[in-house]
Order: structure tokens, then sequence, then C-alpha cells
């Protein structure tokens, strides 16, 4: 093991937690530079920096990977998600040598089923293309976010429309993975008949994914100084569901199909990664700013398993690797947050939430909350209980009822407080974590 790695493990055993040996794990890695910050970002990520940072910060993110992949118990890779920040914007030859690092800490050339790196439309070049289709990565997320330079000027993006549409046509004939892109809806002064145009463009020029976001005012952007003083203003919220409702119809009507809230795929080209989330299944955020999600069991033995999110500390903290000093902040998740942050997001899948897997994971008791919840929810029309051919139970939400969600949650919270003091989490389940 890379000897600046073992202040991990002591803050795990400071902290009283020794991780449980996983069998397989999805991988985030956060890549928190930009060249310039865009007018709604308000994610955590450094621009203007130095390229020894880049390279301590990249060499940091190696050594984390080595240390995790060795602390439990060398898991399979199911997916690598390689975003930002902007990772396309790292130089091509430095990418090239990341990757191949990172594959041979993973050893992720067997069994790994995605592996998918955000890029922005200008950092697009023959080299940067090189350099994926030579590497693990299968499937590129774009940052188009608007074909029209008004909005994309009133978004603060770098790209324009002629940058996109080249970058895609260049993609589309030079990259050998599958290729997803990200649209924004609600940006001020955007039109059900502007983004409809949009889309129409991205989804004839051969891609399989489209993931929508709607656009949110974060404070200390630029986009909310501009709301404040007046010089722009928001959609208001029925412009914003006709927005939403063109840009599903139009996408479901190119043959995609709407397999999460935000998300729309042809059958067979959903994201895999996305599913590790929604599937409480263990991932690993890597870098500064990243979060992850492990097991662990506690070293008194009295809570048992716990899942355990780790958050990576700044840039600046990362680059203490060197001297053993850097440290990712450990939280406990309480299992009444597992459960419900696991209830909220796979309710807004289509395939919904696993029952069954609920039961595994939770233990005997568990199963009473199950019941009344499949009992209770089950009652409204528009919820829906089903049994797929492995047997499992699963319960979840029509497409149109899915924006409903935010009604049904506050009635899940109520009922897993009351059941909180009888849910154990199971450390080892059929087929391990
Ligand atoms: S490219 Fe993405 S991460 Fe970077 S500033 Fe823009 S929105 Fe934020």
């Amino acid at each position: 093991m890379h000897d600046s790695t073992m202040h991990i493990r002591h803050a795990l055993h400071d902290a009283g937690f020794e991780p449980l040996r996983h069998e397989r794990v999805s991988v985030y890695v956060h890549v928190p530079f930009c060249r310039t910050r865009c007018h709604y970002c308000a994610f955590y990520l450094e621009t203007g920096y130095p390229p020894r940072v880049l390279n301590e910060t990249l060499e940091g993110m190696v050594a984390e990977s080595a240390f995790w992949h060795e602390a439990l118990g060398a898991p399979a890779v199911d997916t690598l998600y390689i975003g930002g920040g902007t990772p396309s914007a790292i130089p091509a030859e430095r990418l090239e040598s990341f990757l191949e690092a990172l594959s041979g800490t993973f050893r992720t050339v067997d069994g790994l089923r995605e592996a998918t790196i955000e890029v922005n439309p200008e950092s697009v070049n023959p080299a940067l293309v090189s350099v994926l289709n030579a590497s693990i990565i299968d499937r590129i997320s774009m940052g188009v976010q608007s074909l029209h330079d008004n909005e994309l000027a009133v978004l603060g993006r770098r790209s324009n429309r002629a940058t996109a549409l080249r970058a895609l046509e260049y993609l589309r004939h030079h990259f050998k993975g599958r290729l997803s892109v990200d649209v924004i809806v609600g940006t001020p002064g955007q039109t059900v008949k502007s983004l409809k145009q949009d889309l129409h463009e991205l989804l004839e020029s051969g891609i399989e994914h489209v993931s929508l976001y709607g656009l949110t005012v974060e404070e200390d952007t630029v986009l909310h100084q501009q709301i404040v003083d007046g010089r722009l203003s928001m959609p208001t919220q029925d412009a914003h569901e006709d927005l939403w409702d063109a840009a599903s119809t139009t996408i479901q009507g190119a043959g995609l199909e709407s397999y999460e809230v935000s998300n729309y795929a042809f059958p067979g080209q959903e994201s895999v990664h996305n599913a590790a989330y929604w599937n409480l299944n263990p991932y690993l955020g890597i870098g500064p700013g990243a979060v992850g999600m492990v097991y662990a069991r506690t070293g008194d033995g009295e809570r048992g398993c716990v899942p355990l999110r780790l958050t990576g500390e700044d840039v600046f903290r990362y680059q203490q690797w060197k001297h053993g000093q850097y440290r990712p902040a450990i939280e406990v998740l309480s299992l009444t947050d597992h459960l419900f942050e696991h209830f909220m997001n796979g309710l807004r899948t289509r395939s919904g939430v696993n029952l069954s897997l609920l039961h595994r994971r939770f233990g005997v008791p568990a199963q009473h909350l199950l019941d009344i919840l499949q009992d209770r929810w089950c009652e409204f029309s528009k919820l829906q209980c089903y049994d797929d051919r492995q047997g499992n139970r699963y319960i979840s939400l029509p497409l149109e009822s899915r924006m409903i969600l935010d009604r049904l949650l506050p009635d899940l919270w109520n009922l897993l407080e009351v059941a909180l003091p009888e849910l154990t989490l199971n450390c080892i389940e059929p087929g391990g974590y």
C-alpha cells in the first residue's frame, strides 16, 4: 500500500470503524477543475490552478484509489464515472497516464460494466478522443446544455452552438463508445420552441441518452446576482412545467424511454452507474470534494454494520497526501436516512424500489415496516406493486406520477422514524456488498 494513504486507515480506526470486505463497488472520480465557472454553478471546484496542483491532485487520486482497493479487499469495479469539474480539460497525455494508473489500480479490465467520462464540447479534439478510445472509457456524457447562443451566454458556458455541433459530429464519427448529452431546462430566455429545436437537433445527431436538468438558482453564483439585480428572471413554475413536458414528449417521441425522472435512453442504453446510487450499492468517491458510501463494522461491535459517508476535502488539503495529513470527513449515515434516500431515489426510477432487497439488507424487523409501506402505499391508485421474474417485489410510480413524489415523502419519513428503533443492517447479504 502507498505509505501516504495510511492516514485514511488511521482516520477510520480513530473513528472506530473497520471497512467491510466489499465484493464489488462503483467508483466516482471527481476532477474539481474548470477553466472558468459557469454562471449557475455552485459545485466545489477550482479555476486558475497551476499545472503542479492538477498533477499532484491526480497523483493523490491514484493513491487514494489504491488505498480503497486494498482496504475493501480488492473489490471488482462495476462502474467508473469520471466527473467534475471538467475532466476533459486535463491535457491529453496526462489524462492518458491517469486513466492507465486508475485502471491498473482497480484492475478494471475484467468485469467493468461501464466507464463514463464527462466532456465539455470545447475540449473535444482528436488527441482527447484518441486517448479515450485507447482507454477503458466506453461512454461520454457531454455537457451541451443548449444549442442557442443567447441561452449559453446566460449560463456562462465556454462553448457555443457551433462548438457543440462540431464536437457531436466529431464524437459520432470517431468515438467508439456511447454518447449522452446534458440539457438544461428553465434557462432565462429559453422557450418551448427553442428547447424542442435543440432536442430535435441533438436527437438527430445519433446520441443514445439524454439527461435533463432543471436550472436552479444557487446562492453565491453570477446567476443569483443577476436575478437579485433584476437583470434576469427565472420562468414561472407553470412555464417551467411546460418546458419540461415539451422536452419529455420530444425525447420520448424520438424513441428514448424515461427510466428516471431526468434520464432518457434507448432500451438497453441506460446508465448503469446511476443505478448503483439508486440501489444503495456502495460507491467510492475519489478526489477533492468527492462523496462516497461504503459499509463498515464498528470496532466495539455495538452498532454492528453501518453505512459510512466519506467526503473528500478541498484541493489544498488534498495536497497534504504526500505528508500523510489528509483525512476525508467520515459520517455515519443513520439507517433512517439511508432507507429514506433509497426510497427518494428509487421512486424516481421506472423500476422503483426493490422491497425484497430491503428485506434482505435490513433484516426481519424491516419486514414489518415494508409490509406497512406496501399496504399503505399500494392503496394509492398511482402506486404500483409488482414482482419481477426472480420473485423480487417492487413498489414504483408510473411515469406521469413520478413528479408527485415530493407529496409522498413526508408520509414515508414519518413511517421510517417510527420504525427506526427496530432497523438493523445485515453486514453480509447473499452475494456480498
Ligand atoms: S463546466 Fe460544469 S463543473 Fe465546470 S463550472 Fe461549468 S457547470 Fe460547473
